[in-house]
């Protein structure tokens, strides 16, 4: 169970009442939080404050991922979920996550800024997750063990069973982050949320949805693990401009199911011309909108890119990664461009 895994004080703190956590009538005279009564200047309508808690989106969330409403959690970002989670449970300076290497560069940039050590459990060079591994690093001080599956930057879905394992055996949280699972046609683990108290599930309106710009990152768990995250989060922490941009995708389900498509679709042409230069070792299969390849010169290729315009992200330095560089599945104009001049370059190795 997570309850004995929050920080003392966290667990011992009363949390700031904003105005609007206190009354939320909707036609009450609205006095209590200092906002401008008379308007917005230029007229954006943005003078009151946003609802704390999000209720009308995670209202259509719930119903869109057939999930309760009060096992979502809403910040700016994925980035906002994994550093509460990381503030609610890890002790600075004593407490350890555990996470899976090659992996999101974010989970240990966080908790290097909590005072957090940061071990980790590699997957094996063919990117599958090495479970005894992961049991073997763990120690009683690890807190949380971050998966994430769809793995950025390899691509590839962690094996079901193998997380199950992990879930049922680690003694503290396991995080897994889906930011991708929109293009990887794989279960998410968020129909099994009722099974385990410990599972945390994140998902993201930056990729599939379009919404990077807006920064809004849903965190999935426990009603109560939910509520300790409410309670440590900045009062107002989504803007109304992010959740009505949200909520506006919501009435627009079919575009994006279409985006999503399109997307699949250019990932496969994308693949297959990526194959077919003699300079590209391998395309690993991906399950994500993005790309990871193998080639013979990846620093070579990546300057020349550059020198073009195009950018795409070197992940040789990685474990497993070398001269590999990994490229966003873009329109179909910029996979050609893309591809276009990468068929001008030349290996000098
Ligand atoms: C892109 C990405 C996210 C999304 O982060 P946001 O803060 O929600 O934009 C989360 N996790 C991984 C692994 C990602 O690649």
């Amino acid at each position: 169970m997570w309850r004995k895994l929050v920080r003392p004080n966290i667990r011992a703190m009363q949390p700031y009442v904003s105005a609007r956590l206190e009354h939320d009538a909707q036609d009450a005279l609205f006095l209590d939080a200092n906002e401008n009564s008379l308007g917005s200047v230029g007229g954006s309508g943005l003078n009151r404050y946003p609802d704390p808690l999000q209720r009308n989106l995670k209202k259509r969330l719930a119903d869109f991922k057939k999930v309760d409403a009060g096992r979502i959690f809403l910040g700016n970002g994925s980035d906002e979920a994994i550093d509460l989670l990381m503030r609610a449970f890890c002790e600075p300076g004593r407490d350890r996550i555990l996470i899976t290497p090659p992996t999101y560069g974010m989970y240990a940039v966080c908790a290097r800024v909590n005072d957090v050590a940061v071990d980790a459990a590699p997957l094996n060079p063919d990117f599958s997750l090495n479970a005894e591994r992961v049991l073997e690093t763990a120690g009683p001080d690890t807190r949380m063990l971050i998966l994430c599956s769809p793995n950025n930057p390899t691509a590839n879905v962690l094996d079901y069973q193998l997380v199950e394992k992990l879930i049922r055996s680690f003694d503290g949280l396991v995080v897994i982050d889906e930011a991708y699972v929109d293009f990887a046609a794989a279960n998410s683990w968020l129909a099994r949320l009722g099974d385990f108290s410990n599972l945390v599930v994140l998902q993201t309106f930056s990729k599939a949805w379009g919404l990077a710009g807006a920064r809004l990152g849903m965190a999935f768990a426990d009603p109560g693990l939910i509520d300790v995250l409410n309670k440590i989060k900045y009062p107002y922490n989504v803007s109304a401009l992010s959740c009505c941009a949200a909520e506006k995708a919501l009435d627009h389900i079919p575009q994006y199911r279409k985006m999503l498509g399109q997307i699949l679709q250019n990932r496969t042409a994308l693949t297959a011309d990526l194959q077919s230069l003699p300079f590209v070792r391998e395309v690993f299969p991906s399950r994500t909108n993005f790309l990871l390849f193998r080639v013979q010169d990846a620093a070579g290729l990546y300057r020349f890119l550059q020198r073009k315009g195009i950018y795409v992200r070197d992940r040789s330095s990685q474990l497993h990664c070398a001269d590999c560089l990994r490229v966003t599945v873009g329109s179909t104009d910029e996979n050609e461009a893309l591809i276009q001049s990468m068929k001008k370059f030349k290996t000098h190795v």
